[in-house]
């Protein structure tokens, strides 16, 4: 069993069962070793100096530290790095940190392995669902993302991975306790210490799951809207016809903490003739009246056989001008790591997907 995917309590747990430490030390010991882990970033238990020789001994007979495969790695001309990571034989997903967003930068990581839904534009979404990653591999994505920028140990305002997006691979809220473990983790004071407020779940709108993502997480929202119908919504994200756009927007506007300081973000990927009018900024404008809100706008990224095309500069800014004359921050997200096919909805992985059996059993889907 691999230590550094644990919480905090299933640590203490852990070390608690295993006889490697005495059970009334257990708690002391799963605070010492998650400060090796999480602060320092330690891949094995030599390094442990504060917790006895013996004890480490037996602690490294029964688990390891040690981190998952980085199969590739790819930089684009534009700084963004994209690791791909084998979790297991034949798991594999895509992890891709982008300088200069946020703070100083972030890390977008995938939250299972392809994805159940099937939304038009998202490369993602020609793979099929293989399975959720668990909280330990989405946490590993930001240790591999550490190690490899050599993070560990910097002053935080000397860093450069300072946010994290749920935005690679796969649907955040059909993997919500993966996801739910992992905050905790990525969060907490005594380690990598990034804050709730950095952190933003994106998705394509499980309406059932939003209430509970917030209060389980605390993390800011983020929500893939892409059309103001629910006509055209059905066909761009068919979630939509399992929860169509009023009940989406009457989730987000329950979201716990949703504030003028906490908004909540719609992303709108640009298609070219098919939902970039100002007729559907306008739309756009009237359907979030009254939510605190920013609207990122996304040039749609190509991938090798895509249906659309990216709507053109121009489209774009006259789009981003209406939404922002009715006072809505509308930031053009710029295309990041085309060239390495590291940019949004563009990730995909090898993995193949399993006996259907097999993946409902893994699933959870409400
Ligand atoms: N499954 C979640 C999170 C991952 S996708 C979700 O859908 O929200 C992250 C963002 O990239 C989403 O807003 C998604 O709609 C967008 N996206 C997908 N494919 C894209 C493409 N080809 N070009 C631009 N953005 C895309
Ligand atoms: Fe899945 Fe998100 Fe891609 Fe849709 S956009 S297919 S929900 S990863």
């Amino acid at each position: 069993m691999n230590l550094t995917g644990l919480t905090r309590a299933q640590l203490q747990a852990v070390l608690a069962d295993s006889g490697a430490v005495a059970p009334s030390m257990a708690r002391m010991r799963a605070g010492q070793a998650w400060g090796w882990m999480h602060k320092h970033g330690v891949t094995d238990f030599a390094p442990m100096t504060n917790i006895a020789k013996e004890a480490r001994a037996a602690l490294a007979e029964r688990f390891v530290l040690n981190r998952p495969e980085v199969v590739e790695r790819q930089e684009s001309s534009d700084g963004v790095v994209k690791w791909l990571i084998r979790f297991a034989p034949g798991i594999e997903a895509e992890t891709v940190f982008i300088p200069d967003v946020g703070r100083s930068g972030a890390l977008c990581v995938s939250s299972q392995v392809g994805c159940t839904l099937n939304c038009t534009f998202c490369h993602t979404g020609t793979q099929a669902l293989v399975r959720n990653l668990t909280a330990g591999e989405i946490v590993a994505q930001v240790q591999v993302a550490r190690d490899d920028l050599g993070e560990w140990m910097t002053d935080p305002g000397a860093r450069r991975l300072t946010n994290i997006v749920f935005m690679g691979m796969g649907e955040p809220l059909y993997n919500l306790d993966g996801v739910a473990d992992a905050l905790d983790i990525i969060s907490d004071n005594e380690g990598i210490a990034i804050s709730r407020r950095r952190i933003t779940v994106s998705t394509s709108g499980v309406v059932p799951r939003i209430r509970a993502l917030g209060e389980r997480t605390s993390a800011m929202l983020a929500i893939s809207l892409h059309a103001t119908n629910d006509e055209l919504r059905d066909e761009l994200v068919p979630l939509n016809r399992k929860y169509p756009i009023a009940e989406l927007l009457a989730a987000i506007r329950d979201y716990p903490g949703l504030s003028n300081a906490r908004r909540v973000t719609f992303e709108y990927v640009m298609l070219k003739g098919v939902n970039d009018s100002p007729a559907e900024a306008r739309a756009l404008v009237r359907l979030l009246a009254g939510i605190p809100a920013k609207i990122n706008l996304i040039p749609f990224n190509p991938w090798p056989g895509s249906p659309y095309e990216c709507s053109s500069g121009r489209t774009i800014e006259t789009f981003a001008d209406i939404v922002n004359r009715a006072g809505y921050a509308s930031p053009i997200r710029r295309p990041r790591g085309r060239d390495i096919l590291a940019a949004c909805g563009q990730l995909k992985s090898e993995s193949e997907k399993v006996r259907a059996s097999a993946r409902r059993a893994q699933v959870d889907v409400p």
